[in-house]
């Protein structure tokens, strides 16, 4: 590393390139603005760099190779993506938009302006052909199709979720990276589109600091890794910055540098319990895609669907209880889960700890302890209906659900909180937009209070917990807030 930092500029900083940094460096390319976007992950080949297996693809793209604890009176496992495309090249594809009822309340108490459902329509329009957003459609997999057993037997509703995943081969790879390009990551879409514009990608270029001066930003300094090994310091000006860092990297980014008004204060999360369930017949679940069905009949509370399984997997659900007999039958087994939408807040904060760490704390709510249990004894309730001999909670101490009375127990007392094993993939709201200006930290598109040129577009933008796969979400927004920054350009 050297201590006289090299020196360059652009017009437009983007720092990240996942959902939101992507979709910003397109837009503000096909404008024919000189973009810079700067990747602390590495690139990619599909063919070569993904599917590896999880040790693998977990130390390749995923941050702190996918340890990421969340801490609280309930420690919360949490994964992100850490590559061209960020978390878009880990994830499952699921596809939502943001629903309507979820907006009008972003409206009530953010005053956030322009973001109905009609206003953001177009965005979601042009996300969904960029990405190819279809549903897969029968015939479906065994772990789809137990599930959709369950569902009718409740009566509930559920739907195929639609997923960025064209021609699906259902090779079971969208937690590893999809080697055959059908999981339509920002690698594979945004990225190439955006540097066919023109935006330059400069990748494993991690952010250290924004360098700010009366009230503007000029420019960040960034740690570059070298072929030979070694880093380098490198400064790079830009008129305007968009940090699209991610929903923990960015306020964390913002208040090492200094900037903190409502940053990093309001994190809000989606606190996911997994469950195991064991079928007298076949599921090879590892074999195929993940179910592909949600029920959100207690949407947007809380909502039941399926997990990535894969034999590593079963086994961390499993060891909370361990009996090594039972991975003998882990071929007849499928993962689900209960996701809720988290009234807990949580905060995002510069580690003290180590050299560009995030610590990241979220208090579980008592009415997400609630819809947890309520959760639990209804997607027991579910897969007992669809066949399921026993279910296995990953709820430390607590003996498999094998009748409809031990599932439904949930439905009055609460699980207890020592003893649950939580995760969670979405996380967001830790830099709230809209025009109250007592809880937002950015304006209604993304432009950070008491900053003229610094914006945030990305998972961290979201007011509160859109109850939905965000992804979408994300996309959408970032969109808008591009062609509106493009709209106020003189
Ligand atoms: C395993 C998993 C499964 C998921 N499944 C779904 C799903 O099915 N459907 C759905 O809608 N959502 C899903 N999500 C969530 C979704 O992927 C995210 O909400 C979305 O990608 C967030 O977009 P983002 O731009 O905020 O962050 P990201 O996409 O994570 O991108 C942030 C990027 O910024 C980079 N970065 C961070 N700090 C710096 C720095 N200091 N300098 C330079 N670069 C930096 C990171 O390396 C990363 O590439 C899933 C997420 C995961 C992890």
């Amino acid at each position: 590393m050297t201590t006289t930092p090299e020196r360059t500029t652009t017009q437009v900083l983007v720092i990240g390139s996942g959902a939101g940094g992507s979709v910003t460096a397109l837009e503000l390319a096909r404008a024919g603005l000189d973009v810079v976007v700067l990747e602390e992950g590495k690139r990619n080949d599909p063919a070569k760099d993904y599917g590896l297996g999880t040790t693998e693809s977990m130390r390749r793209l995923y941050r702190r190779r996918g340890m990421t604890p969340i801490l609280g009176s309930v420690p919360i496992g949490y994964v992100e993506g850490r590559c061209v495309g960020g978390s878009t090249e880990i994830n499952s594809g699921f596809w939502h938009r943001t629903p309507r009822e979820v907006l009008a309340r972003w409206r009530a108490q953010f005053d956030l302006e322009g973001a109905s459902a009609e206003e953001l329509a177009p965005h979601f329009d042009w996300a969904e052909e960029l990405l190819g957003v279809n549903v897969s459609g029968k015939p479906w997999p065994k772990s789809t199709e137990v599930f959709a057993r369950g569902v009718d037997a409740m009566g509930w509703a559920a739907q195929e979720v639609a997923r960025a995943a064209v021609g699906c081969q259902r090779t079971n790879q969208c937690a590893m990276g999809c080697s055959r390009k059908a999981k339509r990551g920002m690698s594979v879409t945004a990225v190439p589109a955006a540097e066919e514009a023109g935006a330059r990608f400069l990748t494993g270029a991690h952010v250290k600091m924004l360098m700010k001066r009366d009230g503007r930003i000029t420019g960040v300094l960034a740690e570059v890794d070298l072929e030979d090994g070694t880093r380098k310091l490198v400064r790079i000006d830009a008129e305007h910055v968009f940090v699209c860092a991610g929903p923990t990297e960015t306020p964390s980014l913002l208040r090492r540098s200094g900037i903190k008004f409502h940053v990093g204060d309001t994190l809000r999360i989606h606190p996911m319990l997994k469950v195991l369930a064991r079928f007298p017949e076949r599921i090879d679940a590892y074999d195929t895609v993940l179910p592909l069905l949600q029920v959100r009949e207690f949407a947007p509370e809380v909502s039941l669907g399926g997990a990535f399984f894969t034999t590593g997997h079963a086994a961390m659900s499993l060891s909370d209880n361990w009996d090594p007999a039972l991975m003998k039958n882990v071929a007849n087994m499928g993962g689900y889960y209960v996701a809720v939408r988290g009234r807990g807040r949580g905060q995002v904060r510069p580690s003290l700890l180590g050299e560009d760490a995030t610590t990241i704390r979220y208090e579980l709510a008592d009415e997400d302890l609630v819809n947890l249990s309520d959760g639990l004894a209804r997607l027991a309730t579910l897969l007992l209906a669809a066949g399921a001999t026993e279910v296995y909670p990953t709820v430390h101490g607590m003996a498999p659900i094998r009748s409809e009375k031990e599932a439904i127990r949930w439905l009055d007392d609460r699980l207890p909180r020592s003893a649950l094993s939580l995760t969670t993939v979405h996380a967001f709201s830790a830099c709230p937009l809209g025009e109250r200006s007592d809880r937002c930290a950015a304006d209604s598109y993304g432009k950070v209070a008491r900053f003229a040129n610094l914006y945030v577009n990305d998972a961290s933008m979201l007011p509160d917990s859109p109850g939905v796969n965000p992804q979408g979400s994300v996309m959408a927004f970032a969109r808008r807030n591009a062609l509106h920054f493009l709209s106020q350009l003189n």
